[in-house]
Parts: C-alpha cells; sequence; structure tokens
C-alpha cells in the first residue's frame, strides 16, 4: 500500500481563510505533522488524527518523520501557515524524497496543497500594496549567506519591486532589518509608505502604516510581514495603495476611461512599453536611460520642468506630514477628438502649426472615419493642451460612449439656412455620456451626400423643414441605413425632438445597447414605431465551399 504525503498551507490562521481542500486534507490524514502552534491553530480541525508535533527549529527532522510514516502507507498532513511552498515545508519534504531516489510513478503520493501566504493576507489588510511587481525576501540568514540576502534588497530595491518581509526579526536576529532599511534608504524616499502587519487574521493582529524613514521605530517580531511600497506607492486615508500602472491614460471629461480594449495596447496608447520595431518608441526610452545615465533629466520642456518643480514641492509638503500622500503628477495619455468647426472643414495652416506644436514629438495624430483628428498627447496637465487648442479654433469632443455630431458642410455655407439648428444641437448635446457612442448625421438638403441616413440618427433638411431618419446599423453584414420616421418635422420643432429621443436612449438604454438595438428593443420612441430594415437576402454559399 502507498502512503500519501498531503503538503497543506492553511493561510493565515483564521478558519475562514483556509481553503476547502486544505480542510478535507487534513480531515482525510493519519498523521498530523507540524511546528506546535500551527497544529493549534488547527485542532477545531482534528478529529482521530495522531499528531506529531514538533519544535520551531526541527523542520528537517519533521519531514524526515512524515516521509518515513507516509512510507508505511499511511496519509500524513504536512503542515505550514500560508501557503507550504513559500518558505514552508514543500521544498524540504521535495529534498528528504529526493535524497532517498523518490519517484512520483512508484513513490508515495505527494498533493501540495495551496494557502493564502502572508504577502496577500498582509496586503489585504494594508489596502493594496502589492499590486503591481512584487517580491518576498527572508531575511532569515540561517539558512542563507547574509551576502546573498543583502545582494537580493539592493536588486529588488533598484528594480522598484515592491518587498514583502518574510521573518524579518526575532530576538536575536535584530540587525537585519536595521540593514535592509539602510540599503533600500539608497533607492527609495524616506517617506515611502511602509505597513507591518503582525499575526494577520489571529487573535493578536496588529497592523500599523508608517514609512521607510520611521519603520524600526515600531515594534517588528517573529510574526511581522513587512510590505515596502514601490516609489508610486501611496497612502489614502489610511491604506497603502500601489497604482496598477505607472502610466494612466485619461480623456477629455468623462470619468471612466474610454479607451476601447483593442485600443488599449496600441503602441502609441502605451509609448512606455517595449515595442517590435525599429520605428518605435523604443528609442524614446532608450534616449532617457542614457540621459539618466549621465544624470541628466530626461524632460527638458518649460512646462516639465515646471510640473517637476512643483512635484518636488508637493513631496516637502507630504514629507511634513509625515508618510508620502498622492503627489507624483503621472504623465498620462490624453486623448480626445478635434475638428476645425461643425461645419466648417476647412483647416488654416496656422491651426496645422498649433496642432503640430501641442500634440509634439510624442503624441499622435489619427483622422477617423467621423471627420475628426483623434489626438492622443503624453501630459500630465491636460488644461494647458486644451487652451492651446481651444485658442487655435477648434472644436474640442469627448471620446468614447458620447454625443457626436457630424454634419456636412452646407456646400460651403451656401445651402446655410439650417446651420444654426446643427449648432444647437451640437451646444446642447456635445460630449453628453451615452450607454453607447451615438452619431448624430446632419445634412443640409435633400442629398444628403454626408450621409445622415447612415447615422444612429439622420436629420436631412429639405424644402425648409426636417427628414428624420432612426436606427441605421452602420457595421456588419447585415448593416442597414436608418429607417425614414418622419418628414417635414418644423425647424422650430427639431431640436426638441431630438433632444428628446436621446435622453430617452440615455435613461432607458441598457450600458453598450447600441441606438439602434434600443430602438428594435423598445418598439417605439418618441412616438416612432420600429420597422426592422435588417436586409432579407439570401446568400449563396461560395462556390468553392468555403
Ligand atoms: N509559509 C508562510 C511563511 C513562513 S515564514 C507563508 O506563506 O505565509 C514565517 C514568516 O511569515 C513570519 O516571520 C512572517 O513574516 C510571515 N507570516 C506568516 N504568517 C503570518 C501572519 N499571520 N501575519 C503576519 N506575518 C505572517
Amino acid at each position: 500500500m502507498v502512503g500519501k504525503l498531503l503538503i497543506i498551507g492553511f493561510g493565515p490562521g483564521s478558519f475562514d481563510h483556509i481553503t476547502k481542500r486544505a480542510q478535507e486534507a487534513i480531515q482525510e490524514s493519519d498523521y498530523i505533522i507540524g511546528y506546535k502552534t500551527y497544529v493549534e491553530l488547527i485542532e477545531n480541525l482534528l478529529t482521530d488524527q495522531e499528531i506529531i508535533s514538533t519544535g520551531m527549529s526541527e523542520e528537517v527532522s519533521r519531514a524526515q518523520a512524515a516521509v518515513r510514516v507516509a512510507e508505511e502507507g499511511k496519509t500524513v498532513a504536512v503542515i505550514s501557515s500560508g501557503d507550504a511552498g513559500v518558505y514552508g515545508m514543500a521544498g524540504l519534504v521535495y529534498e528528504v524524497l529526493i535524497e532517498k531516489g523518490w519517484k512520483e510513478e512508484s513513490g508515495v503520493s505527494v498533493e501540495v496543497v495551496p494557502g493564502i501566504s502572508a504577502i496577500n493576507s498582509c496586503a489585504s489588510l494594508l489596502g493594496a500594496p502589492i499590486m503591481h511587481d512584487a517580491c518576498t525576501i527572508s531575511l532569515s540568514d540561517h539558512l542563507t549567506p547574509w551576502e546573498l540576502i543583502e545582494k537580493r534588497i539592493d536588486a529588488a530595491g533598484q528594480a522598484d519591486f515592491v518587498i514583502s518581509l518574510y521573518n524579518p526579526k526575532s530576538g536575536r536576529r535584530t540587525r537585519q532589518i536595521q540593514e535592509a532599511q539602510r540599503i533600500l534608504l539608497k533607492y527609495r524616499e524616506p517617506n515611502t509608505p511602509v505597513g507591518l502587519v503582525k499575526s494577520a487574521y489571529r487573535e493578536r493582529e496588529e497592523i500599523v502604516i508608517t514609512d521607510l524613514e520611521n519603520m524600526l521605530n515600531y515594534d517588528i517580531g517573529m510574526l511581522t510581514t513587512v510590505i515596502i511600497g514601490n516609489s508610486s506607492t501611496f497612502l489614502y486615508d489610511n491604506k497603502i495603495i500601489t497604482p496598477r500602472g505607472y502610466q494612466r491614460k485619461y480623456t477629455l471629461n468623462t470619468k471612466d476611461q474610454r479607451l476601447k480594449p483593442h485600443e488599449r495596447l496600441r503602441k502609441e496608447n502605451e509609448p512606455w512599453a517595449l515595442h517590435k520595431g525599429k520605428n518605435d518608441m523604443t528609442n524614446v526610452e532608450t534616449e532617457a536611460s542614457e540621459a539618466e545615465k549621465v544624470g541628466d533629466v530626461p524632460h527638458t520642456t518649460s512646462l516639465e520642468l515646471a510640473e517637476e518643480a512643483l512635484s518636488l514641492l508637493d513631496g516637502v509638503s507630504a514629507e511634513r506630514q509625515g508618510v508620502k500622500t498622492v503627489s507624483n503628477p503621472m504623465v498620462s495619455i490624453f486623448e480626445f477628438a478635434i475638428s476645425p468647426g461643425i461645419v466648417n472643414k476647412q483647416f488654416s495652416p496656422k491651426q496645422m502649426i498649433a496642432l503640430a506644436e501641442v500634440v509634439g514629438e510624442e503624441g499622435s495624430i489619427e483622422y477617423t472615419t467621423h471627420h475628426q483628428m483623434h489626438l492622443r498627447i503624453p501630459t500630465a496637465n491636460p488644461e494647458v493642451i486644451t487652451e492651446k487648442i481651444k485658442n487655435a479654433g477648434f472644436i474640442i469632443e469627448p471620446l468614447g460612449d458620447v454625443f457626436q455630431l457630424k454634419a456636412c458642410d452646407f456646400c460651403d455655407g451656401e445651402k446655410k439656412d439650417s446651420i444654426p439648428y446643427a449648432e444647437e444641437l451640437h451646444q446642447n448635446l456635445s460630449g453628453l455620456e451615452l450607454p453607447k457612442g451615438l452619431k448624430v448625421g446632419f445634412n443640409g438638403c435633400g442629398m444628403a451626400c454626408y450621409g445622415a441616413v447612415n447615422d444612429d440618427i439622420g436629420i436631412v433638411f429639405r424644402k425648409g423643414k426636417f427628414d428624420l431618419f432612426l436606427g441605421a446599423k452602420t457595421v456588419g453584414r447585415t448593416a442597414h441605413a436608418g429607417q425614414p420616421v418622419a418628414e417635414g418635422i418644423e425647424p422650430n420643432k427639431i431640436v426638441e425632438v431630438i433632444e428628446k429621443i436621446i435622453y430617452e436612449y440615455k435613461e432607458k438604454g441598457h450600458p453598450n445597447e447600441r441606438f439602434f438595438k434600443y430602438f428594435k428593443r423598445v418598439e417605439k420612441i418618441q412616438g416612432f414605431v420600429h420597422q426592422d430594415m435588417t436586409p432579407k437576402i439570401e446568400i449563396e454559399p461560395a462556390p468553392c465551399g468555403d
């Protein structure tokens, strides 16, 4: 009969945080082997298991005993706090097995049952300090030379990892944590947030939020995990938060991030990433790091210098308050659309120059299908940019799920009677957030050569009055024009009619529901009855069969 080794991590120490599999595994076993304190922690789970509990430093003999009993055909649970594979018993048990020439096929069976490690349980009590690239370092130099530990602290400090220190201090080992602090202060600000969690999720739990400079003024012991933030970690309402990314993207005027999933990974939206190919932003990165090597500041415009100065000031005031708070003005990608006018489609040379200056070397300009320029500009100060764009006479529009008006050029103003209505609609509704992006086409004569009938809502001026088209499906195999729902709407009514339709959709549309789908679902919008415009055409399969 082949025995079984269950190597179990039971989490931080509270019953609620033991996994179901760990509970079952403990109950399945004939023997429990573990450090006394840990056996006591799981006492309530035990039925008739035999307990082999040992002292703290007897890990090797514990592993040997476990293997021996398993080889006798028993099921043996070896328990570790947190995760058994993180400074726990898992590696040790495997080492003992390997020493004996164990092979999975023929030897005792082994199952490692994962548990919540201290880095996770302690982080959860501090806010969200880990979030980004992080590492664990044990300061115990009983089994690892201090020289190597020192090297790892240094490297982690330099590489800006969030660091979780296990085994930070004991009765005899008191200098290690002092050394760790000294090394990290070479790379991190004294006000870098630090969390000290003692006995997470146990009876004597203690949580301290402090900073790198002051962390040694608090009690740190064998049951403490020390979590040290990276250079962007900040403190908010007594929580330690490490931002998910170093750079953020934001758009004009909208609360949420409006980059569509497929747009987020584009090169121009992530200029800081390592991209393939030659003609990309990696050159910029190389230049920046070269500059840093010679002690230069990579950013040189007066705006950036001013921002840097401000951020230093911010740092000073935060320091006075103690721990570092939200301060660094992060460069983010600012995204929005511009056009030279609602009716005007012409750019002046002066406007082109202003545009080039604002966008600079690192931004991008994309001409869209909606007669707009889509700008993406890395900046820490979007207001300065919008100001310059407005001064150049552009119309600025947010991106994302908002109202957008596309008007024709009214034959360069010759057919100008309806222009005021287009402008009024733009003024009243521009940037209005909606369940899904909504394009309203506004054309100045019955020709509708700017394709208003193919927009979500089409408005066509004809013989002094307006025709209205609703619910075009602009993309896909079943694309179709909007349904003509009314003709001859009086000019003094058109703005009101359109606003009512749009506000109804805003209020009652489901998130992400396109206008044509909404119209189809509710069947009637502001009295206009839906008719199915989906083309009913049988498409023959291709002769070749695919
Ligand atoms: N296997 C364990 C780690 C064992 S090393 C795990 O994955 O969590 C022992 C160290 O773990 C302690 O010195 C302490 O730094 C940390 N630790 C373990 N349990 C903890 C708890 N409940 N609260 C805080 N730190 C804990």
